[in-house]
């Protein structure tokens, strides 16, 4: 596929620093580190935008989150720009010259990508200043199951910057490069987790009738939980549970006085959460008692849903549909079953998340997560210059 038709006022400065973005990003990727332990990372952050000549910066929120505040020419309000900057705990499979050199730890998800093409906005907006009010750059941790996003806000993100709107941006391969996802409403599922102890009277298997089995008690719960999506939720609501963890005894012959099972709910909707949650107790303590058993459930409330608010939505369609084309921007699809800690951001201040397309015949399009993946360096431009539209048409000057 071509490029598509940039029609961005800053294209010309953004071609220049492509080269320095690619660079500074496969070097992010050589160097992968996990959830709250970005110490490298957020140290070249914080050294870029000090390089760059921001107003402020602020570090160590979150552990190694980083926020930058670039003011404008003009006075006018906040808003806020976010990457996430952690990479994943598996093996890198790819062949790619940059590939990670710390062992276990790799940048799967393309927030290397993020990191830098944000980086590269924070550049450009310090060098022009050609807008009314500050931009916030925000360089959250632990993106991955740490949830960085949140503790950050409960450290007081907002406080400090406070952003009368928040942005986010994923890289996605499954769309084609060039197109961008803008979808009102849900796009991303709340997560939790939860750990089902079922306690009961240990015995020899070969007299189960003098002991509780814990373990059957365990596989009727597996079976029940799989009628919460269907009979608990509403069939116009989605929840999708996973039991993925079963622990029973070590031997053959010992029936055990502990079974455990796991997994994960995914919901978009606060009310099905609680609604599952309750069942799934429910189920635990009355399926136990019946096997003269009890149930220890350990019910963990993770990531909440990641919802896009309608106006910012149509703001973030428009900007983009100016960079690429219209009809370049999806505004209807399904969302995504996976999870997003800038969900915390959202539930504080109103904003969008948009998918950017980086699939692209010729290359490699494994998707996030994938021990094979790695971001697309073609799209810096797109999604440089989409933060750039954001700030041209959420702070014009006079
Ligand atoms: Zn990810
Ligand atoms: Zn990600």
């Amino acid at each position: 596929m071509s490029d598509p038709a940039l029609t961005t006022r800053h294209r010309n400065r953004i071609a220049d620093l492509h080269g320095d973005i690619t660079a500074w990003r496969r070097d992010l990727h050589m160097h992968p580190e996990i959830g709250f332990e970005e110490t490298r990372t957020a140290a070249i952050v914080a050294e870029k935008l000090k390089a760059f000549g921001l107003d402020q910066i602020i570090t160590g929120m979150a552990t190694t989150g980083v926020v930058g505040i670039i003011k404008g020419s003009q006075p006018g309000p906040m808003i806020g720009l976010r990457a996430d900057m952690d990479a994943l705990p598996m093996q890198e499979h790819g062949d790619v010259e940059w590939k990670s050199l710390n062992p276990g730890k790799m940048h799967a998800c393309g927030h290397d990508g993020h990191t830098a093409m944000l980086l590269g906005t924070a550049q450009i907006l310090a060098e022009t200043r050609d807008f009314a009010g500050s931009v916030a750059v925000i360089f959250q941790p632990a993106e991955e199951g740490g949830g960085g996003g949140g503790v950050m806000v409960r450290e007081g993100l907002f406080n400090q910057a406070d952003c009368q709107s928040v942005w986010g941006l994923h890289n996605m391969p499954t769309i084609p490069y060039g197109q961008f996802f803008a979808l009102t409403g849900p796009i991303m599922a709340g997560i939790d987790y939860f750990d089902i102890t079922i306690r009961g009277q240990g015995t020899h298997a070969g007299t189960p009738h003098l002991g509780a089995d814990t373990v059957l008690a365990a596989a009727h719960l597996v079976t029940a939980i799989q009628s919460v999506p269907g009979r608990t939720v509403s069939p116009h609501e989605t929840a999708t549970i996973g039991v993925s963890m079963f622990k029973g005894s070590e031997a053959y012959v010992v029936m055990p006085d502990e079974a455990t099972i796991g997994g994960s709910v995914r919901y978009f909707d606060m009310a099905t959460r609680d609604a599952a949650e309750a069942r799934i107790r429910l189920l635990a303590n009355g399926i136990a008692a019946g096997f003269d058993a009890e149930a220890v459930v350990d019910y963990r409330k993770n990531y909440p849903p990641t919802i896009n608010h309608a106006a910012e939505t149509d703001m973030a369609a428009e900007v983009a549909g100016a960079l690429v084309g219209a009809d370049m921007v999806e505004r209807e699809a399904e969302p995504s079953m996976a999870g997003e800690d800038f969900s915390f951001m959202l539930n504080e201040r109103p904003g969008n998340y948009i998918w950017m397309g980086t699939g692209q015949p010729g290359r490699n399009n494994a998707m996030v997560h994938a021990p094979d993946y790695d971001f697309n360096d073609n799209a810096i431009p797109l999604g440089v210059g989409y933060w750039l539209g954001l700030v041209d048409r959420l702070l014009p000057t006079t």
